[in-house]
């Protein structure tokens, strides 16, 4: 098994021939676009990572054959492997203070693994046995997949089949013995250039009728027909054509892709769901719940970062040992530890399925991802309030190096004795990074939206809490022998129940 180290990864990504565009032209070489690259070297640092003395047992895993992969690539097989999964990502978010993009294939090979091996049994079809085929090929050449699952969605009121364009969720447009042909568009694919290949999934739990949009497959990234529209990030053009410093977190970045099918020839040896309907709600969710837990373990790393800044900054003014201050540090790392906690949590009440590998407990991580929709924004706030009114409007690193203003901005904007001036520049250029700048899209709306935007979140966690079981807990206490029910409300949950999360019976 390869265990390739960040250069050999980023010289593997040289030479590709990919249709990638942003900002109007087509990308010849990405990883040495100055947009691109941070990116990349972002990813890479998920392959440095397994050959760092401190962080190698983490960054490692082991295949039950015996033989050592990057974890990135692994089946969790135990709780063990998926709380050392949130240990991991929040090492690298605490070490990059970006979204690293690694995790998105990885939770959608954890998805597909045992909803394929489900499929089988239920069906009598091989997907499972190609999914392992897909995925030795993957753990062999220690790959980065990228997982695409968003479709555009046009009409959000009306469903796939009954949209004006019936390409506005990703199909199958043609069928045959050997290979399927599918058109569509994929959105917010994080890390969409880093990547060696894409794992499409559908978006939504599909009803009979809808079997065109039901499916699963793997292309190379450099696939004919697939074309890169790379978003707009804020500050983008601070990496264009401004020095370093202005950037805040010069080193790493991340970027998202518009990434569009036109008439893909997918061969059926990749092809992991084709049709079958009643498997989309679960594959969905699954995946669902796999990136909201991750999202416990590379946000909580964000704001080790923030949460570091935030006291430098206050120190650099001169105000570290205010009794506010250390106050809303507390505060700030009260929120971050709720976040890892419920990474945790989730892994820890993880269970293993028919296939041997291990699922997180579904209510906890999206009750973790519920709170990653609200809890980095207040960080943010609470950075900013620490860090002062300069985070917005502190000159550029152009006005300091120029001679006929760099003196006097030095002069006065000084703050506590003994800090240079430009140490306070580049903390406060990171807070702006994290909370309004490239940095901030990973940190706020992607943990608004990505994984789910917050209403998904609270749909699964309705279908999925034990309310029976708590009524029942409180008829006991109340003296209540019968069950009774108000008229014209349900007894039931409408959808589902689940094993009691607490122990309790
Ligand atoms: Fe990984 Fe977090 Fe980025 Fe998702 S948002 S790919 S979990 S680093
Ligand atoms: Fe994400």
């Amino acid at each position: 098994m390869t265990l390739k180290t960040g250069a050999e990864y980023l010289e593997g990504l040289r030479r590709r021939v990919l249709r990638a565009y942003h900002l109007g032209e087509r990308l010849t070489e990405p990883v040495e676009h100055p947009l691109i690259g941070p990116s990349t070297r972002a990813v890479a640092a998920t392959y440095d990572l397994a050959h760092d003395s401190a962080y190698r047992e983490l960054a490692r895993a082991t295949r039950p054959d015996g033989r050592v992969i990057n974890r990135f690539t692994h089946i969790h097989r135990s709780t063990e492997d998926l709380v050392a999964k949130v240990r991991l990502l929040r090492v690298l978010g605490r070490r990059t203070g970006v979204c690293f993009q690694r995790c998105v294939g990885w939770d959608a090979l954890n998805a597909l693994y045992m909803t394929t091996y489900e499929m089988d049994q239920d069906l009598g079809t091989t997907y499972h046995e190609r999914l392992r085929r897909f995925l030795d090929h993957v753990q062999e050449s220690d790959l980065v997949c990228q997982g695409a699952m968003t479709d555009v969605k046009g009409d959000r009121g009306a469903r796939p089949g009954d949209q004006e364009d019936p390409d506005l969720y990703l199909r199958v447009v043609r069928k045959r013995r050997d290979h399927i042909v599918v058109r569509g568009a994929k959105a917010h694919q994080t890390g969409a250039l880093c990547s060696h290949e894409i794992i499409v999934m559908p978006t939504l739990a599909l009803r009979d009728g809808e079997e065109e949009y039901a499916v699963s497959f793997a292309v190379p990234t450099t696939t004919k027909g697939i074309t890169f529209v790379i978003g707009r990030q804020a500050s983008d053009y601070r990496c264009l054509y401004d020095p370093a410093v202005d950037r805040g977190n010069a080193e790493f970045g991340g970027h998202e892709a518009l990434t569009i099918f036109d008439d893909v020839e997918v061969p059926m040896e990749r092809v992991f769901m084709c049709g079958e309907v009643a498997w989309s709600g679960p594959l969905v969710e699954r995946f669902a719940g796999f990136h909201r837990q991750s999202y416990g373990g590379c946000k909580a790393g964000m704001g080790d970062v923030l949460i570091g800044a935030a006291a430098l900054a206050a120190e650099y003014n001169g105000v570290g040992g205010a009794s506010h201050v250390r106050e809303k540090l507390v505060e700030m790392i009260h929120l971050n530890e709720t976040i890892f906690s419920c990474g945790i949590a989730c892994s820890v009440q993880g269970s293993a399925t028919p296939s041997g590998a291990y699922l997180i407990d579904q209510l906890l991580a999206n009750v973790c991802k519920q709170n990653v929709t609200r809890i980095p924004f207040e960080m943010a706030r609470l950075a900013q309030d620490l860090a002062g009114g300069m985070v917005c409007t502190l000159p550029s690193a152009r006005d300091f190096d120029n001679p006929e203003t760099g003196p006097t901005l030095r002069k006065y904007l000084k703050g506590a004795r003994g800090v240079p001036v430009d140490d306070r520049v580049r903390i406060t250029r990171l807070i702006e990074n994290l909370t309004l700048g490239r940095g901030a899209v990973g940190y706020l709306p992607e943990s608004l939206h990505g994984a789910g935007s917050p209403q998904a979140q609270r749909i699964v966690i309705a279908r999925h809490a034990p309310l029976e079981e708590r009524k029942r807990a409180a008829r006991a206490l109340a003296g209540l022998r019968t069950p009774s029910t108000a008229q014209g409300q349900r007894a039931e949950p409408a959808r589902g129940t689940r094993a009691p999360t607490d122990g309790s019976a």
